[in-house]
């Protein structure tokens, strides 16, 4: 009834909270909060529009900001989808009891079920790997195996690595964990302190091109900001390994709000997002591989060839978190 009556207001709602922008919304559109940039949603969020006339307004910003602001809001949220990045991520929305369940056959159909939450309250829409990156000027691919094995004395003084605040780390530390146990994990760990060419970069795009700079020789990155570099830079002197033991991979995804204003349509609107044709303009846009297995990859990701994905589930390196940063601070990896 309440609902009912807070949509036929067509009202304006204004949120300030946290310190961001201020969201403004109406009865006849979706609301979403994405912790994906602008570029990377924008163009399929026109593309929904121009195809459904329903309009589509959102609100970037960090994974953390947002999660905080669901939590903040409440009920009175105006958002009706959350995306965001890493299984991480997901794993947190879930468990600070953001997003709901939602029974689609569709999504269930165009997206495996390794891909989704167990209780239907995510589905991944892409897939990423983060592999080892390497100077194709003074590394043979032949030097290189593992993860695990970046840590031997060989690479002193010539790796790179991201630094252990981004999720992205958190997931593949926690990853090694259920695949090798702690202690292992901690060898391998506190060998790639070790080995350390220079200080933790930031973001994965500045640890690349130290790579090509020559400040280091290999390091471990997601695949898609080599992407995003060669497609400027086609002869860049990076390559990527696929790391034996299987390519760690994680996904980006999609729920819905638990206070969703416009849950049929956001159901539609994410249900169209598994779609063959959303999901092909989904990856492309980021050089990421489609969530959906009856969609290909872009030309310029299919050069990187074929790879072993690490088959532990994603949900498990979300849990693993707290133990992998706690692992990694021990090591000293900042
Ligand atoms: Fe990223």
């Amino acid at each position: 009834m309440l609902l009912k009556k807070i949509k036929k207001l067509s009202m304006v709602f204004t949120v300030a909270c946290l310190g961001l922008s201020p969201v403004v919304w109406s009865a006849d559109e979706i609301i979403v909060y994405s912790a994906r940039n602008d570029s990377l949603i924008k163009p399929l969020f026109d593309l929904y529009t121009k195809e459904t006339g329903v309009t589509i307004k959102f609100t970037t910003a960090e994974e953390a900001a947002l999660l905080e602001r669901l939590q903040a809001e409440g009920e009175n949220t105006p958002a009706d989808m959350l995306i965001t990045v890493d299984a991480g991520n997901l794993w947190q929305a879930t468990e600070r009891d953001v997003l709901a369940s939602v029974d689609s056959s569709i999504i269930q159909k165009n997206i495996p079920a390794y891909l989704r939450d167990p209780k239907n309250r995510w589905t991944g829409l892409s897939i990423r790997s983060r592999t080892i990156m390497y100077s194709t000027q003074r590394v043979k691919p032949e030097e290189l195996s593992t993860y695990a094995a970046l840590a031997d004395k060989q690479w002193k003084g010539r790796l790179c690595l991201r630094t252990s605040k981004k999720v992205y780390n958190q997931s593949m530390v926690g990853m090694m964990i259920s695949q090798l146990g702690e202690e292992k994990t901690e060898i391998i760990v506190n060998g790639w302190v070790a080995n350390l060419a220079t200080d933790v970069f930031s973001n994965d795009t500045k640890l690349i091109e130290a790579i090509a700079a020559g400040q280091c020789d290999v390091g471990i990155a997601n695949t898609y900001y080599l992407g995003r570099l060669q497609a400027e830079k086609p002869d860049l002197p990076v390559a990527i390994f696929w790391s034996q033991d299987g390519a760690h991979v994680n996904i980006s995804g999609a729920g819905i709000t638990k206070y969703a204003k416009h849950r049929e349509a956001a159901i539609k609107l994410l249900e169209w997002l598994t779609t063959p044709d959303a999901q092909k303009v989904f990856a492309e846009l980021n050089y990421e591989y489609p969530a959906n297995p009856s969609v290909s990859a872009s030309e310029l990701v299919k050069k990187w060839g074929e790879f072993k994905p690490n088959t532990i589930d994603v949900v498990e390196a979300g849990r693993l978190q707290v133990e992998a940063v706690k692992l990694m601070d021990r090591a000293g990896y900042k």
